[in-house]
């Protein structure tokens, strides 16, 4: 019979990241799909109370914790530890746990140390006569596998963005701490600050509803025969702190801009497409590209898309958004920004 184990680092204040309850409402529905098999979670953080509480209802059998300063912060080190106490308390055949930074560099080598194995970017599971099966996908989300395994424990880091959150009513968890010794070689390792750009600067969201695609078209010569790249920056910048929606980029703006100071704070994290990020939203606007395939590949998991392209026989308009608004962009967004201005 399988036990599955669902592993989750509690954030700085002491909640749980939405990663982790997607990953719990994963766990959960496999715990059902495999006729009931019993389901523990591992919490591992600086104080992980407030955490177990908000999870106390979900119906695990068991809370094990690894709490401390110790295991406050990311460290390869002291997180494999942890792992490796809360997989020998458990015995679990299946081990769930979100994609995070920490975990991806930890989780590997906690599977290693457990002789088990790994599968990383997990993006679906399913339980076929029994046996457990998973997807992900590769090529840059161009070609899906489906993968088993024999070997137990078999860890599994689901991706984000993949199951809906697990919601439930909070209440007084009763959980069980683990003791897990550190030596003073892994206390060599020590987080002393966190560098994160300005507010105005961060434009990633990855929890966004709209991802908002600028393309090369806003740093082109518009109808007028001249340039308007400042305008263009104030345009987009304003937008997208105002409806507070991710920023992507067509490769041939950010190649632009590590040229010169273009858009000023438009970098190649922000690339969509073949060659960048394949990012989650329910909706994207593209706005000033022109939707070629190596772009509208990274657009596989977003919705509902719409674009604004001056050009109406751009890529968007062969079948790769459902809405294309042949319309300037500058006008559309300086309209959209009054909007949002007055609420
Ligand atoms: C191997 C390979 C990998 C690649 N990987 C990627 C990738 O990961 N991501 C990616 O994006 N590209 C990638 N590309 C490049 C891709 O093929 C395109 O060259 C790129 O996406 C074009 O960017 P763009 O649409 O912003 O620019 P353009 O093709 O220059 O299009 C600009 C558009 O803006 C419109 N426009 C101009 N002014 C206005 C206005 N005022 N209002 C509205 N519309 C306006 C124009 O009509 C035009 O349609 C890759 C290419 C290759 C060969």
């Amino acid at each position: 019979m399988d036990k599955i184990l669902l592993l989750a680092h509690t954030q700085d204040d002491g909640s749980l990241p939405k990663a982790a309850y997607e990953s719990l409402n994963a766990a959960l529905t496999l715990a059902a799909d495999l006729g009931g098999a019993a389901l523990t979670v591992g919490l591992i953080g600086g104080d992980v109370q407030a955490a177990a509480d908000s999870i106390a209802t979900c119906g695990a059998a068991s809370i094990l914790t690894v709490s401390g300063e110790d295991f406050a912060t990311s460290r390869y080190s002291s997180d494999t530890l942890a792992v490796e106490a809360l997989v020998k308390e458990a015995a679990p055949t299946l081990i769930l746990a979100p994609t995070s930074s920490r975990f991806s560099r930890c989780l590997p080598g906690a599977a290693y140390r457990c002789d088990g194995r790994i599968e990383t970017h997990v993006a679906a599971i399913e339980v076929v006569a029994g046996a457990v099966q998973v997807q992900r996908w590769y090529y840059r989300q161009r070609m899906v596998a489906t993968l088993s395994r024999v070997q137990r424990p078999w860890f599994l880091l689901i991706d984000s963005g993949v199951f809906e959150p697990w919601q439930g009513a909070a209440g007084s968890a009763v959980t069980q701490a683990l003791e897990v010794v550190i030596g003073e070689t892994c206390r060599r390792t020590k987080v002393i600050g966190v560098q994160t750009p300005g507010s105005d600067a961060q434009t990633i969201r990855p929890e966004a509803k709209l991802l908002f695609v600028a393309g090369a078209g806003w740093v082109k010569k518009q109808t007028d025969g001249q340039l308007h790249i400042k305008q263009a920056e104030e345009l987009i910048l304003s937008f997208i702190t105002d409806s507070k929606a991710s920023l992507g980029s067509s490769k041939s703006l950010v190649d632009q801009s590590s040229e010169g100071e273009v858009i000023s704070f438009m970098s190649h994290l922000n690339q969509v497409g073949q060659t960048g990020s394949t990012p989650r939203h329910p909706k994207g606007l593209a706005t000033c590209c022109h939707g070629e395939e190596p772009h509208t590949v990274g657009w596989r998991f977003i919705n509902e898309r719409r674009a604004i392209s001056l050009d109406p026989n751009c890529g968007w308009a062969q079948g790769k958004a459902d809405v294309l608004y042949v319309a300037d962009a500058f006008e559309v967004i300086a309209k959209a920004n009054e909007l949002l201005a007055n609420g």
